[in-house]
């Protein structure tokens, strides 16, 4: 055993410790929570109902509509502020505490549970794994340490926690352990095939527009390696669908063989975009994503950028091509 798995593992004990021993729990996550936010905090918030502690799970932003069908899901309480963060904070996700956009959090006993890269370790108690493809990994350990069963509820998010953040099992972040959690997980009760189809299968028409539209405007590069998506409110309202139905479409153009990496900006207000970054292998664009104060893993990471799209686009590029480069000369 290595050293950090030494001290992963004592880290995990002392986060189950200091579980044991308190029993008003708040569980949050980042902004504009994915699949292994919503999955994580549901997960864990099961497992300590199942240790008969009190559980608030509280986010800033809304659950991805595909996600609303899942137990638990639509009780999430949706705030922008926590009076009483209860005796812990269990975030997840989070490279920083600022990104829940919750405001009150920190005047709790914060456990920090992530498996970003750069995490700020803001938490009375951080636990960090970058070997981990999903913070759902962690919170299945979690619960094990903690002696609870995994039922097929848990199961379930844990599970739609590592589908999603592995893009469907596609990015390098994955380890035998991912499949072994996931064996267990079926095991468990969950129904992957079910899950896939209301994660994936489950759009709407105005989605299906959003595709189209969106991939009609994509860029290539002269090196036919780079893509890159754009969207407004304008255009997505006349395909009749909002942002929601954007979520996945910038892995699309990864399908080409030749495409290495995507560049996906959403604009949130004039001039001010959401830069979502997706790449294959060994091109890490959360080294670009970092450059804007952003965050995430090399094969998916996103940021903020202001300015005007052309230059933007142009910015962007050139900072990924260079990724792009630097793993083709790593090869
Ligand atoms: P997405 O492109 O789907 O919004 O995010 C991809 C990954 O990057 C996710 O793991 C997400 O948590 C992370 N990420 C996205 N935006 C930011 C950001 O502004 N800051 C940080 N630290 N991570 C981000």
């Amino acid at each position: 055993m290595t050293t950090t798995a030494i001290s992963e593992s004592a880290t995990r004990a002392q986060v189950a410790e200091a579980i044991r021993g308190r029993q008003r729990f708040v569980i949050a996550s980042h902004v504009r929570p994915d699949g292994d936010a919503i999955g994580s905090q549901l997960a864990m918030a099961c497992a300590l109902r199942a240790l008969g502690k009190d559980v608030r799970v509280v986010n800033r932003d809304r659950a991805p509509e595909p996600l609303l069908p899942f137990p638990g899901v639509a009780d999430i309480e949706i705030a922008e502020r926590v009076d009483d963060p209860g005796d812990a904070v269990i975030v997840m996700e989070s490279g920083a505490l600022a990104r829940t956009g919750v405001e009150g959090l920190e005047r709790g006993f914060v456990i920090n549970i992530d498996h970003h890269l750069g995490n700020t370790m803001y938490g009375a108690l951080n636990w960090f794994d970058l070997s981990a493809a999903a913070c759902g990994e962690m919170v299945f350990d979690l619960i094990q340490e903690l002696g609870v069963p995994l039922t097929p509820e848990i199961a379930t998010h844990v599970y739609v926690a590592i589908l999603t953040d592995t893009g469907s099992f596609h990015y390098s972040s994955i380890s035998p352990r991912t499949f072994e959690i996931c064996r267990q997980c079926m095991e468990a009760g969950v129904d992957p095939p079910a899950v896939a189809r209301a994660i994936y299968d489950s759009g709407n028409l105005g989605k299906l527009r959003i595709l189209g539209a969106v991939l009609n405007g994509m860029e290539l590069d002269e090196s036919g390696r780079l893509a890159t998506l754009w969207i407004d409110r304008t255009l997505a309202a006349a395909c009749g669908g909002t942002y929601d139905d954007t979520e996945g479409l910038n892995n699309l153009p990864l399908t080409v063989k030749e495409i290495q990496a995507t560049v996906f900006f959403k604009e949130q207000a004039p001039g001010d975009w959401r830069v979502s970054l997706r790449s294959k292998g060994d091109v890490d664009v959360n080294a670009v994503a970092t450059q804007y104060g952003g965050g995430g893993h090399k094969n998916a990471s996103g940021c903020s950028a202001s300015g005007d799209l052309q230059g933007l686009k142009h910015e962007f590029a050139v900072k990924v091509l260079e990724q792009i480069e630097i793993a083709g000369s790593r090869q």
